[in-house]
Order: structure tokens, then C-alpha cells, then sequence
């Protein structure tokens, strides 16, 4: 198999002769047929083919093939955003009257969306910390668990997830590990070597990496032995009446889990990418490679430097030494640690956001991971609605300031950085 920078390039795409060098965008919601019959066999999973847009369309194929190339797996999806891709990964085998069980540093709309709405569709969830004791986490499981979840690269705190020793707990209890791998993306990290069985992204961060477009993408490794568990998995192991009795693991094997999200949820919940996103991504894909890791490396100095500043109270990036997470990091992330980093200044919050309000350079956005350098202030913005109880409890310092490090040079990126402290001060 090539490797990865040049699957980045070329995976999920080869066109024929006399075809466009650059996918073509298939706007379009549908696709004609000439006969009843061929139309019938498509609804009844008999034949593949594109019919409607909502379940398939070449252009987000393409792209969904360019993913799940890149992460090793046996099949993806894209969905309209990250949300919608984590939704699908737990619903896919979770129900009312089930539990899940995920790392407590977990993305804050992830948190909310497992922590509180998922409950209210009867799903009951257990937090754990990320570095629980193998013992913490077997004594949280339950007959009814359905699954683990966590982040290769927490955001916002940039923890590194130890994938291998969470995927062995969950493997000996018979249950999947999902890992969000936003963050890390394919090129850093891919979750399935290290024995996750899921992967989720949300593509609207580095995959993209221009600020583009919402989106995101649900992986399935093939790995996990649903069949050796047919009481814990019915909806994949016993036939589904609504395509005329069939059986996900029978009739599609190693891609049964992947099968039936789009088969089953997308086709009743819709949350579908737009051709025109899917080509924005497979656009960013191209370039993935060089991009995460010119983001580590400069990500590495801005945080080197913060750290040697009297202002700053503490920097978190793994990719520093004596970070709580540098061990974890050189495992599973030798090639760097994107291009998030974390710190607190020892001002108190009218310094933080006199602070905020000097940088130039740096924008203040509801956003990281693309090609311009931002920066966020959780417990101010994306984590207004948890109190300093569960902003404790989810790992978020007050004094947080996410910093998400662009592609501009590192040098004029620290200068920004400079003034704005000096600016504080005044
Ligand atoms: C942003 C993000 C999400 C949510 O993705 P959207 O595309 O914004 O819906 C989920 N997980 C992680 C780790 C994220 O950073």
C-alpha cells in the first residue's frame, strides 16, 4: 500500500481516460434507471447504485472512500457535521434502556449531546476520566453497556486518549471503543492500529482546514465481532423488518455496522453531507499531510514559548516535555500533536480578555484547526452553559484559553502573542 502522504493525494479518486483530474461535484439529487425492476432491487439492498442523494451520491462516495482509506477501515460516511457523525456512531447500537460509557474530557457539544440529550431518548451515560483505572472502568460497565467512547486529542484540553489500553477493557467486555478522531486526523494517529473499532471526525476542523464547511465522518474498522455478542447487538445481528427481514452481520459481514448507518439512519434521519462540502474535503484531504504536520510543528513553538513567559500561569500541549499527556503523545502521536494548544495567563479574567481584545493577528472564533491561527475562551464561550462544577468536571480550567496555531509563520504568530500580553499589561 503507498503511503499515507500519497493516499492523502490520491485515495477515493482515480479517474478514468478522458475523465476530469479533479472530482467532478455530482449536484444532483437523484439518479434515473430504465427499468422498474433495476429500481426495485436497489430498495431492497439486492443491487448497489445511487437513487437519492439523502443515502448516496458520488462525489461525498468519493470523499467518504478517501477517508476510510486513510483510516484503514472497511467502510465511512460523511454526515453534515461532526454532531450528526457521533449521533450515528452511538445510535447505530445504542438504544433506550442502554448505556454508554465515555472519557469526561470529551468535546463540550459531544458532552452535552451524550450527557444530556441522549439521556432523554432513555440512553444512560456514565463519565469516566480519561486516565480511569482499568478496575474504574470495568466496574462502570453494565449488562446493558453498549459502548466506549473517547477522543484521541481532547478538545479543548489536548489530552491524549490511551486507545490501546481502553480498546483491551472494552474488548475483554465484549464491547466497541468509538474514538473521535478530529483532532489527530489519519495522518498523526489512526485509532484502528491501536484496536479502536469505530472512528469518528468532525471534518469541519483539520480535514477541511480552510473554515469552509460543517461536516463530519463515521468509520467503521470491520473489526468488531458483532455476531459473538448477537443479545448485546440485535439490530445488527437479527433481521430488520424494514428491508424485508435481513441481517446486517448475514448479508454484509465486516461492514454490517457501517451498512446499517446509512441504510437505517441516514435513510430516517437525513443528516446527509452536500455534494458541494464533500468536494471542499476532498480538496483538504489533498493537502492534509503537509498542513497537520506544518500545525504540530509550529503548534510545538508557540507552545515552547508561552511557557517561558512570566504571564503564563501553564501551557498544556503534549507535544511538551513534562506534559501530563507527553508519554501517551509519543506513542500514539510521534509525528505531533496538531495544532491545538491550551494555557493560563496569571492575570484573572479582565487580563484574559484584555488580552483577547489586543491580538491582531489572531482571531477570536468558534473554531479551530483551520489555516488561520484563533483563539477561544472556553468557559466565556463554547462552555457558557456548563457550570464551574461541570467545567471542573470535564477538566476545563476557567482560565482556559484554547489557541488553535494556523499556517502563518510561527515567528509573526508569536509576535501577535507578544503585543497582545504587553498590551494586557498596560
Ligand atoms: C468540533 C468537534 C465536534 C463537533 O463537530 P461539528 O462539525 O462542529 O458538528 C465533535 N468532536 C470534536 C472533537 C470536535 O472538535
Amino acid at each position: 500500500m503507498a503511503k499515507i502522504d500519497t493516499r492523502c493525494v490520491h485515495a477515493g479518486y482515480k479517474p478514468g481516460k478522458g475523465e476530469p483530474r479533479q472530482v467532478p461535484i455530482v449536484q444532483s439529487t437523484t439518479f434515473k434507471y430504465e427499468t422498474s425492476d433495476q429500481m426495485a432491487k436497489l430498495f431492497d439492498l439486492e443491487e448497489s447504485g445511487y437513487f437519492y442523494t439523502r443515502l448516496q451520491n458520488p462525489t461525498v462516495d468519493v470523499t467518504a472512500a478517501q477517508i476510510n482509506d486513510l483510516e484503514g477501515g472497511v467502510g465511512a460516511i460523511l454526515t453534515s457535521s461532526g454532531q450528526a457523525a457521533n449521533l450515528f456512531a452511538v445510535i447505530n447500537i445504542a438504544g433506550a434502556g442502554d448505556h454508554i460509557i465515555a472519557a469526561n474530557n470529551i468535546y463540550g457539544g459531544t458532552f452535552n449531546l451524550l450527557g444530556v440529550t441522549l439521556p432523554k431518548f432513555g440512553i444512560d451515560i456514565t463519565f469516566l476520566k480519561a486516565d480511569a483505572t482499568d478496575q474504574e472502568i470495568e466496574a462502570a460497565i453494565r449488562p446493558n453497556t453498549k459502548l466506549i467512547f473517547g477522543e484521541t486529542l481532547s478538545n479543548p484540553g489536548v489530552e491524549v486518549f490511551d486507545i490501546e489500553r481502553w480498546a483491551a477493557v472494552a474488548h475483554k467486555n465484549g464491547l466497541p471503543l468509538i474514538v473521535d478522531n478530529t483532532f489527530a486526523t489519519p495522518v498523526l494517529c489512526r485509532p484502528f492500529e491501536w484496536g479502536a473499532d469505530i472512528v469518528t471526525h468532525s471534518t469541519t476542523k483539520y480535514i477541511d482546514g480552510h473554515g469552509v464547511s460543517v461536516g463530519g465522518a463515521l468509520v467503521d474498522s470491520g473489526n468488531f465481532p458483532w455476531d459473538k455478542y448477537p443479545d448485546r447487538f440485535p439490530g445488527l445481528t437479527t433481521p430488520d423488518e424494514s428491508y424485508h427481514g435481513l441481517t446486517y452481520t448475514k448479508k454484509f459481514g465486516k461492514a454490517a455496522y457501517i451498512v446499517k448507518a446509512t441504510t437505517h439512519l441516514m435513510r430516517d434521519l437525513g443528516s446527509t453531507q452536500s455534494p458541494q462540502n464533500a468536494f471542499y474535503l476532498h480538496l483538504g484531504l489533498q493537502t492534509l499531510h503537509l498542513r497537520i504536520r506544518r500545525h504540530s510543528q509550529s503548534a510545538l513553538k508557540v507552545a515552547q514559548w508561552l511557557k517561558a513567559r512570566p504571564e503564563v500561569a501553564w501551557v498544556q500541549y503534549p507535544g511538551l516535555e513534562g506534559d501530563a499527556s507527553h508519554a501517551l503523545a509519543a506513542k500514539y502521536l510521534p509525528e505531533g500533536c496538531s495544532g491545538v494548544l491550551c494555557f493560563g495567563l496569571k492575570g484573572g479574567r479582565a487580563f484574559d480578555n484584555r488580552f483577547l481584545d489586543a491580538l491582531k493577528l489572531t482571531t477570536i472564533e468558534t473554531h479551530v484547526a483551520d489555516c488561520h491561527t484563533c483563539v477561544l475562551h472556553p468557559a466565556s464561550h463554547t462552555h457558557r452553559q456548563l457550570s464551574d462544577e461541570q467545567l471542573k468536571a470535564a477538566g476545563i480550567a476557567p482560565d482556559l484559553i484554547r489557541f488553535s496555531v494556523g499556517l502563518e509563520d510561527p515567528e509573526d504568530i508569536i509576535a501577535d502573542l507578544e503585543q497582545a500580553l504587553n498590551e494586557a499589561k498596560k
